[in-house]
């Protein structure tokens, strides 16, 4: 698809680049503020699986700058934010950059140390959980996730954000008012979700009661975000200047990724199609 047939087939590409976002799915974030204040009184943030960033920058907009533009301000009261990522991403005003993997506890220790030990009081994230194309084991994997998540918060919500396809199943969890069951140690995770996983252990635990009504039974409430009688991101929408008799430019991406995973199959194509045979040739970094 070339880039002004995409800017037409979908709006919010369109309006990334018009805005300065580096991706789309900047949107879904800011629509999800929208429904759930998620930005209020947050001082602390991290981002999970960042990159290329447009996250980040929403949340550079929205806390960072404002706190820095205010006379009032001290250095140490700007909000900190933490951007985890596999994959390095150019900079973002306010947003400290962490390369590493979300999934190594060292990872989460770096971030603890630019909180000085204190909690965040936002996590967002954007990456998807591995799946193995084996359903049920793929199924499995998504309700443990779920009970866990349900264990840790006082109140879960599914949320579709207007910006992210209805012809795509992705859905964000908004987990609000983190409360461990009392007691808890981390390295018992494994243990309380068996416990859960189970009718009969149910009864065991010390975790707020009234969700799991029997077996299988929790409720997760699906809500839609952002302004529904806004852009349909489903929908074709015409270009501005072609409308008015002009010829249409489409603008380049904000900012396309610095290291993507796919550049060495990029430089690997393109050594094919210039006949570099001899692999030894290509660039030292793919
Ligand atoms: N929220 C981002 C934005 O708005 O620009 C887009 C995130 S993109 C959909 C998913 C990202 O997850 C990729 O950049 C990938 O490198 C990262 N990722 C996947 N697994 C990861 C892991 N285990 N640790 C850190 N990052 C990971």
């Amino acid at each position: 698809m070339g880039k002004a047939s995409k800017d037409k087939r979908d709006i919010y590409y369109r309006k990334a680049k018009e805005e300065g976002w580096r991706a789309r799915s900047a949107f879904k974030l800011l629509q999800i503020d929208e429904e759930f204040s998620v930005f209020q009184g947050v001082k602390r943030v991290v981002d999970l699986c960042a990159a290329p960033g447009s996250w980040s920058q929403v949340l550079s907009r929205r806390l960072y700058v404002p706190a820095k533009m205010s006379p009032d301000c001290r250095d140490d009261d700007l909000p900190l934010i933490v951007a985890i990522d596999l994959q390095p991403m150019a900079p973002i005003d306010g947003v400290i950059q962490v390369q590493g993997d979300i999934t190594n506890a060292r990872t989460a220790e770096v971030v603890i140390r630019h909180f000085d030990g204190c909690k965040a009081d936002l996590v967002v994230c954007d990456g998807a959980p591995d799946v193995t194309g084996l359903h049920d084991m793929d199924e499995f994997v998504q309700s443990q996730l779920i009970l866990a998540l349900k264990l840790f918060f006082s109140q879960v919500t599914f949320a579709k954000p207007k910006s992210s396809r209805n012809s795509s199943i992705e859905a964000f969890v908004v987990c609000e008012n983190y409360s461990p069951p009392e007691g808890f140690n981390e390295k018992d995770l494994y243990l309380l979700l068996e416990k859960v996983g189970s009718p009969s252990g149910v009864d065991d635990l010390d975790c707020r009661s009234g969700w799991l009504e029997g077996p299988n039974k929790i409720y997760i409430p699906f809500l839609a975000c952002g302004d529904l009688s806004g852009y349909d991101s489903d929908r074709s929408y015409p270009l501005p200047s072609v409308e008015g008799g002009g010829s249409y430019r489409s603008l380049d991406p904000v900012q396309p990724p610095i290291a993507p995973p796919y550049k060495t199959a990029l430089e690997m194509k393109k050594a094919s199609n210039h006949g570099i045979a001899d692999m030894d040739k290509l660039p030292l970094d793919s």
